[in-house]
């Protein structure tokens, strides 16, 4: 996944430092709501801004990447002359690649204290109104339960998009040709649609998905956009994944490790019952061939790795 140091994603998503994650989250919400393309009707520039939220998102919501990227960016900027490394650093601004900067330089330079203060989110030039044009591409994270990323499996998607509009049909017009009531002349109108998302089976943590065709409505008769789903696999109480193996703990008590006996487990999607060995110490496996998770596009499943820990209240 993509972390740039020379963003300032705290600026971008105009939160402090310190802020909680359940703040950046909120915060991040309002955003996306108020800058997602389908509700800034032909902005390119909504379009940008939608994807630098989202990326900012991305690293500030999630507590270890947030770590991981302000331990480079203190790095970065110890360097002596003050510059991040690579950075084309102009006089006064304190990051190149800052979000405000890139709208201010056509807009009030005040705007980039406050980069989302005064958005300067105009409609989108068009040069010839009945050119066709395609519909937005659309990129979201989609969170994946932990088997189902081991497995494979449908996981039903909501988001909104445009969608040629019902009444006029797309051509913006009714029959008196005045412009259309329902969508103003548009053509698209905004609409919340479900897609079942085929989720490959092994498929990787930060993977992206695309749906060709499953983005925005055109105008004009353009092309649909397409829709871009960057997974990521939910953690499990109980299972780990390394590679294709899948470990759980699982406690026993000490009579069962001392005299050895059997045991139900819960494995990824079934359960088993599996035979514990006399004198079973902390620590030690019982590896289940071909029980773990899928290889990426493939069917060879790795295997389940059962760690044994031994702990007086195993079981009551
Ligand atoms: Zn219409």
């Amino acid at each position: 996944m993509k972390v740039s140091i020379e963003k300032d994603y705290y600026k971008i998503l105009g939160v402090k430092k310190s802020d909680k994650t359940k703040d950046i989250k909120k915060r991040y919400r309002e955003l996306a709501r108020k800058h997602h393309p389908d509700t800034n009707e032909g902005s390119k520039k909504a379009e940008e801004t939608f994807k630098r939220i989202s990326e900012a998102y991305e690293v500030l919501g999630n507590a270890k990447k947030r770590k991981e990227y302000d331990k480079l960016r203190a790095n970065g900027r110890r360097h002596p002359s003050g510059r991040s490394p690579g950075g084309r650093r102009n006089e006064g601004y304190t990051d190149p690649f800052d979000f405000g900067r890139q709208y201010t330089r056509q807009g009030p330079r005040e705007s980039q204290q406050e980069p989302f203060s005064q958005p300067p989110f105009a409609e989108e030039t068009v040069l010839d109104p009945n050119m066709p044009s395609r519909g937005f591409d659309l990129q979201f994270i989609v969170n994946v339960p932990f088997v189902v990323a081991a497995l494979g499996g449908q996981i039903p998607y909501t988001y909104d998009k445009h969608v040629t509009c019902p009444e006029c049909r797309g051509s913006g017009s009714n029959d008196y040709e005045d412009p259309c009531t329902e969508c103003q002349g548009k053509q698209r109108v905004v609409e919340t649609v479900t897609l079942d998302i085929d989720i490959p089976s092994g498929v990787a943590d930060q993977y992206t998905l695309k749906f060709p065709r499953q983005g925005g409505a055109g105008r004009n008769g353009g092309p649909l956009g397409d829709l871009m789903a960057k997974v990521c696999i939910e953690k499990h109480p109980h299972f780990k994944k390394i590679k294709t193996d899948v470990h759980s703990v699982v406690t026993i008590s000490p009579e069962l490790a001392e005299e050895g006996g059997p045991l139900k487990i819960q494995m990824l999607d079934s359960t088993t019952t599996i035979h514990v060995e006399e004198g079973t110490l902390t620590g030690e496996e019982f590896r289940i061939p071909g029980a773990g998770s899928t290889q990426p596009w493939g069917k060879k499943r790795g295997d389940f790795v059962v760690k044994f820990q031994i702990d007086e209240n195993a079981g009551k």
